[in-house]
């Protein structure tokens, strides 16, 4: 069994710790910074072992070079982008599967908001680190991809099981509620995880994890070949990918 904690970082970011007991393996995902992580190290008392990058962001490799100092941990992270990963020592790309311990994850070229972007599916235990590409009821910005890139990287990720927890990393959920609800003010299963969301924040508690079941239902970046949005979008009958981009520069101007 593998156990995933969050750990808060900066304003919105979410940094996954990652624990395999079996084997000691301990890895932190896209780590923004090295104080929060070794803090919660000290707390439950875990040596880190791993590194594991989803793109070059400086809120998601911040930490990278210092933990490595401290740790001596392996840094893994996307071959097609690794002059811009601090510290990599693994290059890892579409296809490959990278062994964490008893665990494994499969690994996701999803370029798009950066051209290097990958995810990686622990499929033992249904947890899918995207870091930027899928939020809750969002997709990262198009920084150094096209909307055609974004949607097929999204395509690869909506292919993977329902019942698959959407471990994003950042908690970016109510304002994409907001703008979700804005496009289909009518979508009933979208109104009411919109309240929940709006429960939930108002509590205080995180939005993520989110299954990979409900995202496909109601998130839109994941729904540009539904025939609804794109009635919604005023585009009945055009091409998923020209939907996805009037939603995705929408969501821009939001
Ligand atoms: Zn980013």
């Amino acid at each position: 069994m593998m156990e995933i904690e969050r750990i808060p970082c900066r304003t919105d970011n979410y940094v996954w710790l990652v624990h395999e007991p079996a084997s000691g393996a301990v890895a932190v995902v896209d780590p923004a910074d090295a104080e929060p992580v070794e803090a919660r190290l000290a707390t439950r008392g875990l040596r880190l072992t791993h590194i594991l990058n989803t793109h070059h962001h400086g809120d998601h490799v911040g930490g990278n070079l210092a933990l490595k100092a401290r740790w001596k941990c392996t840094i893994v992270g996307p071959r097609a982008d690794a002059a811009r990963i601090p510290g990599i020592d693994v290059e890892v790309g579409d296809g490959d599967t990278y062994v964490l311990g008893k665990a494994s994850a499969k690994v996701f070229d999803v370029p798009g908001h950066t051209r290097g972007h990958i995810a990686y599916w622990f499929s033992g235990a249904g947890a899918l680190f995207c870091g930027d590409t899928l939020f809750a009821l969002g997709c990262g910005r198009l920084f150094e991809g096209t909307p055609a890139q974004m949607w097929h990287s999204l395509g690869k990720l909506r292919a993977l099981p329902d019942e698959t927890q959407v471990y994003c990393a950042h908690e970016y959920t109510q304002s994409n509620a907001r703008f979700a609800v804005s496009l289909e003010p009518g979508h009933a299963a979208l109104g009411a995880r919109a309240r929940e969301i709006d429960a939930a924040r108002a509590r205080g508690e995180a939005t993520v994890p989110s299954a990979l079941g409900l995202e496909k239902r109601t998130n839109p970046f994941l729904r540009a070949d539904d025939p609804a949005l794109a009635a919604a979008m005023g585009m009945e009958g055009a091409a998923p990918e020209a939907v996805f981009a009037a939603v995705r520069a929408a969501k821009d101007r939001f």
